[in-house]
C-alpha cells in the first residue's frame, strides 16, 4: 500500500503543507482595535489597560485584575505580592514551562517539585503534604493543558498550613472547576496572552485576585515600586510628588496590547468552544488505538483545552517517542512535547536538582506528544492529524 508508506521512509505525507501546533487567530476587528489606539492619546498607561483588566476580572469572576508585559512577569509579581523571599520554599509541578518555577527563583526562593498524578498529569495533592516544611510559603499549581488541578484539596492543605496559592493558569482561561471559573478561586491566578494561548496580546499576562492587599502590591510592583496614591505616600511634597517604596520593575503592558486583548476577549468563548469540538474529534477518532492513552478528564472540571497531549505506550510500540515524533513531523504535522520536567533543564541541574525527584513526570516526558490544537483549525486539519497518528502508530505497533 503506497499511501501507508511513512513520509519519513519516502512515502507521501498525509498533508502537503505544515500544520503548526498552535497559532493565534487575528481578524480585521482585532486589527482595527489596535489601529484605533495607535492614533489615540495613550500608547501606554491609558484607558485600554484598565478596560482590559476590568473585562478579564468580570470574565473570570475575580474582583481585581492587574495586567503585565508577560505571563512570566505576572508570575513574578504574584510571588512578590505573596511575600516570597530569600530561602522560602514554593511547591510547584515539574510538568510545566520553566516560568512557573523561575518566578520563585527571581524572588530568591526555592522551587520544590512535587510529582504529578498519572491520570490528570496535574500536581498530586497527596504528595504536597509530605513536601511541606517550615520554610514553605506557597503552592503554584499548574492547570496542565487547561484541565484544572485539584483545587479543593490544594486549598484545604494551603489553609491548614497557612500557604498562599498562586495558580499558573496560562493554559486554562475559561476553564471551570466545580462550575467556578478559574481566576476566581485561588489567592492569585496568572493567565498568559502569548500567541499560542487562547487569546493573545502579542506578549502579555495578567493576575486576577479577590484580595485588595495583593491588588495594590501588584499595581505598584508593575511600575518600579512607585506610587502616587495619597493614602499610601509616606511623604508628600506636592502635586508632582511620587514615591518609590520598594524595588519593582517596569512590567507594564501597553494600551496597544491591551486593545488587542479587549478585542480577542470578545471571541474567547467561541475559541474555547472550537477547541473543545476539535479535542472531541481527536478523542473519538483516536479511541480505537490501543497504543495511545487519551487525555483523561475529571467529571467535575471543564477544560479549556489549550493542549491535546497523547501518551504513547512504548511497551506496545516497536520504537521510542523520538522516532514517532519525527515520523509525525515528516507527515507535516506540527507536533510538540510538553514538557521536559523543569528541574531537568541544565540550569536547574546546576543548582543541584537531580533526575528521580518526580518519576511519574519523568516517565510521562518520555511518552508525551502534543497534537496541533488551535481555534483556527478546520475539521479537515484535525482529520489529517488523526490519519497521520493512525498511520504512524499502525506502522510501529507491536501487534
Ligand atoms: C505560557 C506559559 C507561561 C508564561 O507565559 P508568558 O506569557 O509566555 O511569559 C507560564 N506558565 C505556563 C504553563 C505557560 O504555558
Amino acid at each position: 500500500m503506497s499511501e501507508s508508506k511513512l513520509a519519513i521512509h519516502g512515502g507521501t505525507p498525509v498533508r502537503n503543507d505544515y500544520l503548526p501546533y498552535g497559532k493565534q487567530v487575528i481578524d480585521e476587528d482585532d486589527i482595527q482595535s489596535v489601529v484605533k489606539v495607535l492614533s489615540s492619546d495613550f500608547l501606554t498607561t491609558g484607558p485600554a489597560i484598565k478596560q482590559f483588566e476590568s473585562e478579564i476580572a468580570k470574565f473570570t469572576g475575580a474582583k481585581y485584575a492587574v495586567a503585565f508585559s508577560s505571563g512570566t512577569a505576572a508570575l513574578h509579581g504574584a510571588c512578590f505580592a505573596a511575600g516570597i523571599s530569600e530561602g522560602d520554599e514554593v511547591i510547584t509541578s515539574p510538568m510545566t514551562f520553566a516560568a512557573s518555577a523561575n518566578c520563585v527563583l527571581y524572588q530568591g526562593g526555592k522551587p520544590v517539585f512535587v510529582d504529578i498524578d498519572p491520570l490528570t498529569y496535574n500536581i498530586d495533592p497527596k504528595l504536597i503534604k509530605e513536601n511541606i516544611t517550615e520554610k514553605t510559603k506557597a503552592i503554584i499549581p499548574v492547570h496542565f493543558t487547561g484541565q484544572p488541578a485539584e483545587l479543593d484539596e490544594i486549598l484545604k492543605i494551603a489553609r491548614e498550613e497557612n500557604l498562599i496559592v498562586i495558580e499558573d493558569a496560562a493554559h486554562a482561561i475559561g476553564a471551570t472547576y466545580k462550575n467556578k471559573r478559574i481566576g476566581s478561586i485561588g489567592d492569585m491566578t496568572m493567565f498568559s496572552f502569548h500567541p499560542v494561548k487562547h487569546i493573545t496580546t502579542g506578549e502579555g499576562g495578567i493576575i486576577t485576585t479577590n484580595q485588595e492587599k495583593y491588588y495594590e502590591k501588584l499595581l505598584q510592583f508593575r511600575t518600579h515600586g512607585i506610587t502616587r496614591d495619597p493614602w499610601l505616600l509616606k511623604k508628600n511634597h506636592g502635586p508632582w510628588y511620587y514615591e518609590m517604596q520598594f524595588l519593582g520593575f517596569n512590567y507594564r503592558i501597553t494600551d496597544i496590547q491591551a486593545s488587542l486583548g479587549i478585542s480577542q476577549l470578545k471571541k474567547l468563548e467561541s475559541f474555547i468552544e472550537k477547541r473543545k469540538q476539535l479535542a472531541e474529534i481527536y478523542s473519538k477518532e483516536l479511541s480505537t488505538l490501543q497504543e495511545v492513552i487519551l487525555p483523561h478528564q475529571l467529571s467535575y472540571v471543564d477544560s479549556s483545552w489549550h493542549l491535546y497531549v497523547l501518551k504513547f505506550q512504548l511497551t506496545k510500540l516497536t520504537t521510542n517517542r523520538k522516532d514517532i515524533f519525527q515520523a509525525l513531523l515528516k507527515e507535516n504535522i506540527g507536533v510538540n512535547v510538553h514538557y521536559l520536567p523543569v528541574y531537568l533543564h541544565p540550569y536547574y541541574e546546576s543548582m543541584g536538582y537531580e533526575k528521580g525527584i518526580c518519576p511519574i513526570a519523568e516517565s510521562c516526558y518520555e511518552e508525551f506528544i502534543t497534537l496541533p490544537l488551535f481555534a483556527g483549525m478546520e475539521n479537515r486539519d484535525v482529520m489529517d492529524v488523526v490519519n497521520a497518528v493512525k498511520k504512524v502508530v499502525n506502522y510501529y505497533s507491536i501487534k
